[in-house]
């Protein structure tokens, strides 16, 4: 067993002054069982404890550390960055590079404002849809997690799907009328609530490949089919890379399945670990932002000098060496996902795995996984002995089945090794 120590008296002591203990409720475990364990530091593809244990990380922070941990790159970028202040409040040369290369990487996007988290960035993108329509109703998709803004806490996944509460109290009626919801990879329910609102729709909101459900791909043309519809009816594509951008390829899902989103919103590799987010897009749709624009947004931190420094560096990493990263990054999900496979059908039992580059899931189904119903009728209470399994074995899993995995280059033929004997052990334990 695990020393736990340290961690569980840190969770008691967080428990009495934060909510649950924890910033964000996935991290808790709940979704899992057990307590969560306190990290003390984290270096390439590992995570430390503060009880001293060592655990391979699966999920590099949600996202964000696509390199791994505390790469030098960015290191000593941010480094360089703290002596000269750690917020301007004015503009600076950096936030203006920042733009120009999201331009250069990202093909739909001509503009793009900084805002300081995913969050910010799809309830901006919202606003800004809704200013330049002049419409007032938006389109998501059931499972799709797109931040906590008001607007999205309808029949949303990620860590709300995992409470099992998919409308938060304190949203109002108000707000969730003006979200309509359809099942992702449906096309015809989509076209079905744009008619009975035409003319109403300021918006349709996707994750390109979704992980807030566990990782769930779009169905061939479904992508292709929602740009149609969009075109046909002057409604918004926003198309949410917070998950996805820089990590399935330097200009994101879209790069990958060749389509063009009117607003593209960003996050978490953006700031290369630091609290970033941006959402960018077509001139005209853009220079309806304030103070180019009538749409009001704003913040006291955005643009700033240590986060963009954190992210320059990466975003430059990346794209300077997108052929080995992106490379590396899909030979390893392969390996993962190909030797997992082979252990489950040896165990004899049912399993959807999706996959898609360095993020993947595994389902306890025999269903094909497509949207959030399908999602659920995998074995969470079996997913939750995998994790906790795993986690013995040093491997660090996302703590929910409803989590995409996110894997970084940090991760060498050495952790898969271990990765794989693992997961086959936990697998044969937990029959
Ligand atoms: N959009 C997507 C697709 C996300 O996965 C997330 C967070 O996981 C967000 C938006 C919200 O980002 P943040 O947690 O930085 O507010």
């Amino acid at each position: 067993m695990l020393k736990r120590e340290k961690s569980n008296a840190l969770f008691e002591r967080a428990k009495k002054y934060i909510p649950g203990g924890v910033n964000s409720p996935v991290r808790a475990f709940r979704a899992v069982g057990g307590d969560p364990i306190f990290i003390k530091s984290a270096k390439g593809a590992y995570l430390y404890d503060e009880d001293g244990n060592s655990y391979i990380d699966m999920i590099n922070s949600w996202g964000p550390m696509i390199l791994g941990h505390a790469p030098e790159v960015v290191q000593k970028a941010v480094m360089d960055a703290v002596p000269h202040s750690m917020s301007y409040g004015a503009p600076s040369a950096k936030e203006a590079e920042m733009a120009e290369l999201i331009v250069s990487m990202v093909p739909s996007v001509e503009k793009v404002r900084m805002v300081n988290s995913g969050t910010e960035a799809t309830m901006s993108a919202i606003r800004l849809a809704r200013g330049f329509t002049g419409r007032n109703k938006m389109i998501k998709f059931e499972g799709c997690y797109h931040g906590h803004g008001d607007s999205f806490l309808i029949a949303a996944g990620s860590g709300v799907m995992t409470l099992g509460t998919p409308d938060s109290p304190g949203v109002t009626q108000g707000v969730a009328n003006d979200t309509l919801t359809a099942p992702y990879n449906n096309l015809e329910a989509v076209q079905q609530l744009v008619d009975t609102n035409k003319g109403q729709i300021a918006a349709i909101i996707l994750e390109p490949v979704v992980g807030n459900m566990g990782c769930v791909l779009p169905k061939p043309g479904f992508l292709q089919g929602l740009r149609s519809i969009c075109d046909a009816e002057g409604i918004v594509l926003i198309i949410d890379e917070v998950m996805t951008g820089f990590r399935l390829a330097k200009g994101g899902a879209q790069e990958v399945f060749g389509v063009k989103a009117d607003i593209t919103t960003m996050g978490k590799i953006i700031g290369g670990g630091m609290p970033v987010g941006a959402y960018g897009g077509k001139k005209e749709i853009m220079d309806f932002v304030s103070p180019a624009g009538p749409v009001y947004q704003a913040g006291t931190l955005s643009g700033n000098p240590i986060a963009m420094s954190a992210g320059l560096a990466m975003l430059h990493y990346l794209n300077d060496h997108a052929e080995s990263v992106y490379g590396q990054l899909n030979a390893t999900g392969n390996a993962l996902v190909t030797g997992i496979q082979s252990s489950l059908k040896k165990h004899g039992l049912n399993y959807t795995i999706n996959h898609m580059g360095s993020m993947y899931s595994l389902f306890f189904t025999s269903s094909e996984v497509v949207d959030f119903e399908t999602a659920k009728t995998s074995d969470t209470v079996l997913f939750g002995k995998y994790f906790r399994a795993m986690l013995e074995k040093g491997v660090y899993l996302a703590p929910s089945q409803f989590e995409s995995l996110f894997l970084s280059t940090a991760l060498g033929q050495k952790e898969v090794e271990h990765i794989l004997q693992a997961s086959d052990a936990s697998l044969a334990e937990i029959m």
